[in-house]
């Protein structure tokens, strides 16, 4: 028997639980028929009206990716599917009296908004578009619907761009002297479907193909190869969703929401998108329209809900007479088809537990649902919606905590735009994606991802947008359209991405051409002038206006949900920071602690830094001792402060760890003045000075500095450095315990790679710390411990975890000595190349390599325990803050992670949802 490859909405469900052998799961639905083919099968199983629809599976098209052919018997299986919307509709595909019209529709595992093309009315040719004039009593929509889907075919099945079939349409509303498509008369469309077939037929040398088994098999393809399409694999790229997965392929049954004004379509949220708000349906509707039409932007789309409907007019100073006339909402115009429509709503979100996006037509009265998939939202709207469904009794609080993407609660750290700060208000439009995002105006998607690579910061700013600008928009800092509304691709696809959008900027008229756009006053903005856009409220301003920091204490719902989360996750939470503004910032993020106090960050200071020179540079132990002696209280004075934040939580202070000439003048800049010398003033003093710094530097050089004279290998070889280091660590601890503060200090030799190396340091520092206490007469709960970041300490784990009351594992030396490679100049040269082609899933910087450095780490954790089961293991690396990594650190025990403080709270998410994830499994 050959393979189940198509499906059907109505008994889709039971006929793959046949196939698995249990009831499938919605996840295990959407694998395999894609969100879209999940939800058709889904709704139609509740009984919610949609037009009868088939569906080609995922593993179809992962199987025709392979061969590049339809796997065997899956036509055939269509052509069935075909047979059943017949009978379904008492329609018949590709002859009248009533013929069958159908969509094609692609739809993947997760929605991918705008990045897949879909072909409607197919199943039209010169026979049943005189069929469906007949049925409709409606010549004019006949030939509408033709030439809609002629130019629809042609642009998404053969690549002949929908833009020439446009030109020609305009033309015709030229001639005819006319405003609107509707406008158009019956004679004009019917010259321009003449004049789409001419086209065709000179493009490709044949007709433009009649048979709808033609047509549909074309389709099909199309769908399947628009998986593989550019736009596709850059938007799974930024969203990190496999490429492996397919789309699926829906057949479904045209309905027809442009039969008149007792027709209509339309798109809503169940909740606001934009912040999350649940105060009436959030969406847009347009009478005698089809399909995209209300994301098109052509024309003014008009609210679902009264109450909307009348804020709208509002803020566009539309009078309510106005607004009732030619901006009715849905609520008003089809009362009763919006209270059914409200109540598929709230049963779909209840059903889902979460948002909906859905889709919609009337068709002469009758309700259709087209779609429904939970819906794209903001981080601030994530966050606000499963705090508030919660709340609503709808969801508990880990479901909560798993809804909101780690790595957007960054995102409520971002500046917004002062309020106080000066600026010129050039465009308003809607506040599509909230953000403040500030750069050069660039009015074409190749043009930004060029300017971005280049490094500049640019705005998209676009007449609409359409999925071909997704990689342009996904290097902007913000995307302004002067067209579409809230739902319109531009602010599907900002939301999605979490980038600033102001959509449907009427008001200004922007030239693609002379790349410029020209506001309501008659003002230019020319390419490559700054502007600034305010996704927050839908503003534009001309300049760069001032940003400031969002107020962390008033994100009340992320601090609930951050608070839920605390309650679930096994890992701590740390800060990397070395000083006390930075250690303030980690606190109010939630940090428990300092993971790493990079005590060369201290050497900043001028004083301090000319004393290290003076260290590295005298020959003299008494020369040496003073140089130490003059860093010491410039370290205490840093490390009291530190101390003093971090009351009652532990500070690990880690020794001296860059290469020592990095404090020196560069060797290069160095022989250059002495050649000069040389020449110029040769017996100077200024020439023996310089030459015998020179003679140090050429010492102190290193062919690769980062495997050279570091962390705990530089602190053996300059006597008293780490001594003097550990003292002023002390001395601060003790000095600020006796003021009553609560402190741990933890003392981290870095760079360990052999036991001995350790145990030295380690004694040598111990006797330091004892030696202070005694002179200040107080005692602090002290702890000494090691960075794992060279791979042989990793591998003798078990002896060094003997000499050690803690570990943490510095990943980023980690990763580049077990790869073998310098970071700086891998990520510089050759690693992204390496991730495009596949040979890495990700930068190791990043995210870490599980396979190979993640398995030193596990290895060295149990190891490391077994020999001395109250170490406490942790991890400081960039890693310790991003999400997949916090998963990987909780699977391998560690005790806690460590991240720059504005990765705290998403790494206080992460680590309860990798407890959640993991306990689940
Ligand atoms: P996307 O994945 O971009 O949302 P869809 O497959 O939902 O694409 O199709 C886009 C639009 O085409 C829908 O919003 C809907 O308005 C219209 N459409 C699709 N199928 C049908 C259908 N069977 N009848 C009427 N309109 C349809
Ligand atoms: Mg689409
Ligand atoms: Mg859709």
């Amino acid at each position: 028997m050959t393979k189940k490859w198509v499906y059907l909405a109505h008994n889709g469900k039971a006929a793959y639980e046949e196939v698995i052998g249990h009831e499938p799961t919605l996840d295990e639905m959407k694998a395999i028929f894609g969100g879209k083919g999940a939800g058709l099968m889904t709704m139609t199983a509740a009984g919610i009206p949609v037009p009868p629809a088939s569906t080609i599976t995922t593993e179809a098209c992962v199987e025709y990716m392979r061969t590049d052919e339809f796997p065997e018997g899956m036509w055939e299986q269509v052509l069935d599917s075909v047979k059943v919307l017949e009978e379904q509709t008492g329609k018949t595909f590709g002859k009248g009296p009533n013929p069958l019209l159908v969509s094609v529709r692609s739809g993947g595992r997760l929605s991918m908004p705008g990045m897949m093309d879909t072909v409607l009315n197919l199943g039209l040719n010169d026979e049943t578009r005189v069929a469906l004039a007949e049925r409709t009593g409606d010549e004019w929509f006949s030939y509408d619907a033709y030439r809609r889907f002629i130019t629809m075919f042609s642009d998404i099945v053969m690549d002949y761009s929908r833009e020439h079939f446009e030109a020609e349409l305009e033309k015709l509303k030229e001639e005819e002297g006319v405003e609107l498509d509707p406008e158009v008369s019956l004679e004009g469309l019917k010259k321009l479907v003449g004049i789409y077939k001419q086209m065709y037929q000179e493009k490709f040398g044949e007709p433009f193909p009649s048979d709808p088994y033609q047509q549909l098999r074309l389709s099909i393809r199309a769908v399947f190869d628009s998986w593989n399409g550019e736009r596709a694999i850059a938007y799974r790229e930024h969203e990190g969703i496999p490429h492996t997965w397919g789309t699926a392929v829906n057949v479904q049954t045209m309905v027809f929401g442009n039969l008149g004004d007792n027709s209509a379509t339309g798109v809503c949220f169940t909740r606001d998108p934009s912040t999350g708000a649940h105060e009436y349906l959030y969406g847009e509707w347009l009478p005698n329209a089809q399909g995209e039409d209300v994301v098109a932007g052509i024309r003014t789309p008009r609210k679902i809900s009264l109450q909307a409907s009348r804020e709208w007019a509002e803020s566009r100073g539309i009078s309510e007479e106005v607004r009732q006339e030619k901006y009715p909402s849905l609520e008003e115009a089809m009362p009763k088809t919006y209270q059914e429509f409200s109540e598929i709503a709230a049963k779909l979100e209840a059903y889902y537990d979460d948002m909906q996006d859905i889709e919609f037509t009337i068709e002469e009265g009758k309700l259709w649902i087209l779609q429904t998939r939970t819906g794209k939202r903001t981080a601030h709207a994530s966050v606000k919606i499963a705090v508030d469904l919660v709340d609503e009794g709808v969801i508990d609080e880990e479901t909560a905590v798993m809804r909101v993407e780690a790595r957007y609660v960054e995102l409520f750290l971002r500046p917004s735009f002062d309020p106080k700060a000066e600026r010129e208000l050039i465009a308003e439009g809607l506040n599509a994606s909230p953000g403040a995002g500030v750069g050069k105006a660039v009015f074409d998607a190749k043009r930004a991802k060029e300017m971005q690579e280049a490094g500049e910061d640019v705005i998209l700013v676009r007449p609409e947008t359409a999925p071909d600008d997704v990689p342009g928009m996904l290097a902007s800092k913000g995307v302004l359209t002067q067209k579409g509304g809230s739902t319109s691709h531009a602010a599907v696809v900002a939301r999605g991405a979490n980038l600033p959008c102001v959509a449907g900027a009427e008001g200004i008229t922007v030239d693609t051409n002379k790349r410029q756009f020209t506001t309501t006053e008659g003002e230019v903005v020319k390419e490559g002038e700054v502007i600034s856009i305010d996704g927050f409220i839908g503003e534009v301003y001309r300049g760069a206006v001032e940003t400031i920091e969002t107020v962390w204490e008033e994100q009340t719902d992320l601090l609930r949900l951050l608070g839920w989360a605390d309650k679930i996750r096994r890992l701590g939470v740390r800060a990397n920071a070395d000083q006390a503004d930075g250690a303030e910032m980690a606190n109010r993020f939630g940090s428990e602690g300092i993971g790493l106090a990079r005590t060369e960050h201290m050497f900043f200071h001028p004083v301090a830094r000319e004393a290290v020179v003076r260290m590295i540079v005298t020959e003299t132990k008494e020369g040496r001792e003073k140089a130490l002696e003059d860093m010491l209280p410039i370290q205490e004075e840093d490390f009291e402060a530190l101390f003093e934040v971090m009351d009652g939580k532990p500070v690990i202070m880690r020794l001296i760890d860059p290469p020592m000439h990095e404090f020196l003048p560069a060797k290069d800049e160095l022989l250059e003045e002495v050649t000069r010398l040389r020449c110029e003033n040769p017996g100077s003093e200024e020439l023996v000075e310089k030459e015998k710094m020179l003679e140090i530097v050429n010492r102190l050089w290193e062919t690769n500095p980062m495997m050279g004279l570091r962390g705990c290998r530089a602190g053996i070889m300059y006597e008293g450095l780490t001594e003097m280091q550990t003292r002023a660590y002390f001395q601060a601890a003790c000095r600020v315990a006796k003021r009553g503060i609560d402190v741990h200090p933890e003392v981290m030799i870095p760079l360990v790679g052999h036991v001995n190396e350790l145990t030295l340091e380690s004694e040598k520092l111990k006797e330091v710390a004892a030696q202070v206490m005694e002179e200040e007469g107080v005692e602090v709960p002290a702890m000494f411990g090691t960075m794992i970041e060279v791979p042989r300490a990793a591998l003798v784990a078990a002896e060094i975890a003997k000499e050690a009351e803690f570990f943490s594992f510095g990943t980023n030396d980690l990763t580049q000595m077990t790869f073998g490679f310098s970071r700086d100049d891998a990520q510089g040269k050759f690693l992204m190349q390496y991730v495009d082609m596949g040979i890495l899933p990700d930068d190791p910087f990043q995210t870490i390599d599980e396979e190979g450095v993640g398995k030193l780490v596990a290895m060295c954790v149990e190891d490391a325990r077994k020999a001395n089961p109250d170490i406490e293991v942790g991890i400081c690396g960039e890693h310790g803050g991003d999400p997949k990594s916090i998963d990987f650190c909780h699977r391998v025990g560690l005790d806690y992670v460590s991240c720059s403080p504005p990765r705290v709270p998403v790494a206080r998410l992460a680590a309860a949802q990798a407890e959640i994830r993991n306990r689940e499994k």
